[in-house]
């Protein structure tokens, strides 16, 4: 074991990125293979350093007060913001700051002013975070509808155009499948949308750290990805919406212009939706994790993912009794990659890679059970999902370890 995870640390260049220089920002690339970033990434050292900073040398709250602790911290936590925005492609807009996609979603659900027969149409790919919350409004009038996908797991453009109606008020689709690495058609989807008069949310948690994202190209209303997905803090997410129309989830302090014994006014902008103290440490944090993505350039980490992911792919279906669960097209797909093994159950499989050969890979339903239950894997699957600090290396690794499970 000592040897092959020796042959994993040997960074071999890639035509893209320095996978050297980055790899000593990321303490735990050098104990483990992490191929679980669909579930969280890992953070390289300059986020890491931010949090360290702002809790030793500027902790203070924000938006609040004019001592220069709370200046420096307000200016940090409000230029993070902006960085985000940035990021995406956001011209105008609100970029809200929240824990989690989960946490973003249900803000959206929770805050839109639904009427009674109003549809949200949504489609079997998603992942719970993006169903529950609509489910929930059942008991304010709201039914929810699915769109189906093709059996070679892209997304049917078809399908979903004769799933909206004029009742469709808000459609809530993935931009990528956090089981099949589906890339979904999402500016066709916009069109569609705008066309029957329907608002569009897309869940980006697993997009936004793996590509180019142009926001405005691609015709959203609202985006709600995970900045502990993209080299962020855990505890961080986002919520961008193009017209901020939704109440706020929570009422108190930080979001207010005035307030009297009979009632309050609220401010412009994302502190509308940040009431209270929210993770200062973690925001900030985002920011530096946005800037280190664009020092590296999302183009070249995405021509790094797909590199590996098509390897990854090639290697497993050459393996006996190995099904794949991927769309063909590589440019259909992004780094997360799910099999099964016949006759093992895929919490065996993720237990071998990991003692064997320190892999770390999530097994079972993913939380997309409405998916597996297309799929019709009731066991789930295995994943590997990949992040721009995984070399070459590491994937042969992978491969040669699941060669050694598969026989
Ligand atoms: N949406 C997708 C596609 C995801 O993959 C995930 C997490 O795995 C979520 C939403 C939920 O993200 P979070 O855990 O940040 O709430």
């Amino acid at each position: 074991r000592e040897r092959t995870m020796k042959t994993a640390m040997q960074e071999k260049p890639t035509e893209d990125l320095d996978l050297t220089g980055i790899r000593k920002d990321f303490p735990l690339v050098s104990e483990v293979v992490y191929f679980d970033n669909a579930a969280t990434s890992l953070s390289p050292e300059p986020v890491i350093q931010s949090l360290v900073e702002f809790e030793r040398n500027y902790r203070a709250n924000v938006g609040r007060g004019i001592h220069r602790l709370t200046q420096i911290a307000s200016q940090r936590y409000w230029h993070a913001h902006e960085k985000v925005a940035e990021f995406i492609g956001a011209k105008g807009g609100v970029t809200v700051f929240t824990k989690s996609s989960t946490e973003s979603i249900n803000m959206m659900a929770q805050g839109f002013a639904w009427k009674s027969g109003d549809r949200v149409l949504t489609t079997v790919l998603e992942h719970h975070a993006n169903l529950l919350p609509w489910y929930r409004l059942k008991d304010r009038g709201v039914a929810v509808d699915f769109a189906d996908i093709r059996d070679d797991y892209t997304f049917d453009l078809a399908a979903f155009e004769a799933a909206i109606t004029d009742r469709t008020r808000l459609v809530a689709i993935t931009h990528t499948s956090n089981v099949l690495g589906v890339i979904t058609p999402v500016q066709e989807v916009a069109k569609i949308c705008h066309d029957h008069g329907a608002l569009l949310l897309v869940d980006m948690a697993q997009s936004v750290p793996h590509m180019p994202v142009d926001i405005m190209a691609l015709g959203c209303d609202f985006a709600a990805f995970s900045g502990h997905k993209m080299l962020g803090p855990t505890g961080t997410g986002v919520l961008w919406m193009k017209e901020p129309v939704i109440e706020p989830l929570l009422l108190g302090g930080g979001i207010v212009e005035s307030v009297t014994r009979s009632g309050y006014t609220l401010v412009e902008g994302y502190q509308r939706y940040e009431a209270g103290t929210g993770n200062i440490a973690g925001g900030i944090g985002l920011g530096v994790a946005v800037d280190y993505l664009i020092r590296l350039g999302m183009e070249r980490v995405r021509r790094h993912e797909q590199a590996l992911t098509t390897r990854v792919i090639d290697g497993l279906k050459k393996m006996p009794r190995t099904t794949v669960y991927v769309p063909d097209s590589p440019d259909r797909r992004v780094g997360v990659i799910s099999f099964t093994v016949e006759g093992l159950h895929p919490h065996e499989v993720a237990q071998r890679l990991d003692e064997m050969a320190d892999i770390m890979v999530r097994s079972g339903h993913h939380c997309c059970m409405p998916l597996m239950d297309r799929l019709g894997l009731p066991n789930g699957t295995v994943r590997a999902s990949l992040g721009l600090y995984n070399t070459i290396d590491e994937v042969d690794l992978f491969l040669a370890t699941m060669e050694e499970i598969t026989r």
